[in-house]
């Protein structure tokens, strides 16, 4: 069956009257990278992709969507780990892919902001900032593919929170495509404006379940002199907690990126990825990827921090990066460590934050509960240990069937978010609910906020146009 319905329906005159006949999707074959995400975990069918190329041209299809009754689907980079940018199997929805608006409306050095329109992607944005001399801190190894749009949809998280916040605390201004069509337009550069209700926050995370992104406003920093890199081999994630205190007082607010793998990670990467070597002569139970952002080129707040956590006990061996290509090596290993699980069958994944401080007691009761669960599955917990954010990963127990584990995903799922919940955390902490966790939600979200948050989506979508069946 193919993935796009070919039965004609009036919405897709109005929208090649829109946007050209060129960019209304209803090949099957053009349509298909739009429909599945890069892991295939889902898979949708769409009347059509449809992909508008300026503010005014997402607002006349939303507004002949709205009349026609059609359901919305956004996506930019479809780089989304929980469905949220898939349509749905009915073959009704129509996709609206924002990778035309692509273009830098403004740099404006002095407010230090940057106008920037939501297809972008999270790279160019980066990219454009460093040719201004300025910093766009947001990082995540997606970034290459995904749209600062997704990102602030999304409320991203990614590397560099510790130091700057996630999305959303890297924004002054939004324009936002309504369900009816109007557009709300908040492209303000002010870092202090308390005039009433902040509608720029519920856009950012509502996952295009309330309004299509266009623009954005974002935050610049002051490009840090030199970055000083370590990746560091520890006994355990409470010296790992200890050491990031350490760090911080040492360092002032220079540390900008604090990551926590365990050994069964690495050796995966190791093992899987081509090229990849172990900085650390012999093997450590847990590593941390320690970034400081510095004055100038010395090395010595690095240095100092390393030798106070090898004083104190906390450090048992570093590398520190001598150049850019060590440095981009060290990354690399943090950043495959997801990717290269797939190497060892299927992976059960969740993504979840506990206060800092219950960071290493969520870690040390993570894998007994896994193994009760499942004797032999292989947790690779790794990620932001700065943030709180773990991504508590479970790789199969070898030999079992691939199948036969991922059918067990809600399950373990069970497990994890059973401590989550426990030690006050939370089971979605920057990839987002999508169609993953929406049905997770209600068991651990306080009522009245659901309530809350229904009683917005009915006035900001009476209609349940954009996006439906995503988040709640
Ligand atoms: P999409 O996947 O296209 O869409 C994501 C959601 O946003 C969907 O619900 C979609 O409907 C909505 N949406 C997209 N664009 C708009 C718009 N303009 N207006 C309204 N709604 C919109 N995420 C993190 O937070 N931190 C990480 O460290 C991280 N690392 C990742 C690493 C890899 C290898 C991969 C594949 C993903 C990672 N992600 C991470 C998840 C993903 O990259 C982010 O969620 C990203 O912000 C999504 O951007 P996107 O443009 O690809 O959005
Ligand atoms: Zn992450």
């Amino acid at each position: 069956m193919a993935d796009v319905a070919t039965a004609p329906h009036p919405i897709l005159e109005r929208l090649v009257a829109t946007v050209g006949a060129r960019h209304v999707v209803t090949d099957a074959q053009d349509a298909a990278p739009y429909l599945a995400e890069p892991r295939e975990l889902f898979h949708g069918k769409a009347r059509c992709v449809v992909r508008p190329g300026s503010t005014a041209e997402v607002a006349a299809v939303l507004k002949a969507c709205d009349e026609l009754g059609v359901r919305v689907v956004p996506q930019g980079g479809n780089t989304g780990l929980v469905g949220g940018q898939i349509p749905d199997q009915s073959g009704e929805e129509i996709l609206l892919s924002l990778k035309r608006m692509d273009r830098v409306r403004e740099v404006d050095k002095d407010s230090m902001t940057m106008t920037v329109e939501a297809g972008l992607t999270l790279l160019r944005v980066q990219e454009e900032a460093e040719k201004a001399g300025a910093l766009f801190p947001l990082s995540l190894a997606a970034e290459g593919s995904c749209t600062i749009g997704g990102n602030l949809a999304t409320n991203a998280g990614g590397t560099a929170v510790l130091a700057y916040g996630n999305a959303r605390d890297l924004v002054t201004g939004l324009e936002v495509v309504l369900a009816d069509g109007r557009v709300l337009s908040n492209l303000s550069k002010l870092k202090k404006d308390n005039t009433g209700y902040d509608l720029k926050h519920l856009f950012m995370g509502s996952e295009g379940t309330l309004g299509i992104i266009t623009a954005a406003v974002v935050k610049l920093y002051p490009r840090p002199r030199a970055m000083e890199t370590a990746f560091i081999g520890l006994r355990s994630p409470r010296e790992a907690l200890a050491l990031l205190n350490l760090a911080q007082e040492i360092a002032g607010g220079g540390v900008k990126t604090f990551e926590i793998m365990p050994r069964f990670g690495l050796e995966i990467v190791l093992r899987h990825a081509a090229g990849a070597r172990d900085p650390l002569a012999g093997p450590h139970p847990w590593y941390v990827l320690l970034e400081i952002g510095a004055a100038d080129e010395s090395g010595e707040t690095l240095m100092r921090v390393l030798e106070a956590g090898m004083e104190g006990g906390l450090v048992d061996d570093a590398a520190v990066a001598a150049s850019l290509d060590q440095r981009k090596d060290f990354w690399r290993l943090r950043e495959l460590m997801s990717e290269m699980q797939k190497h060892e069958g299927g992976s059960i994944k969740h993504d979840v934050s506990v206060p800092v401080a219950k960071t290493p007691q969520f870690l040390e009761e993570l894998y007994p509960a896994v193994e009760r669960f499942m004797p032999g599955a292989r947790p690779v917990p790794f990620g932001h240990l700065g943030d709180g954010n773990i991504h508590a990963n479970v790789s199969q127990p070898p030999g079992m069937d691939k199948q036969a584990f991922l059918d067990r995903w809600y399950e373990m799922n069970e497990v994890v978010h059973a401590i989550v919940t426990r030690l006050g955390g939370s089971i979605s902490a920057e990839h987002g609910v999508g169609t993953l966790k929406r049905d997770l939600l209600p068991g651990v979200k306080d009522p009245v906020a659901l309530e809350v948050m229904r009683a917005i989506k009915k006035t900001l979508d009476p209609k349940g146009i954009l996006n439906p069946g995503k988040v709640l």
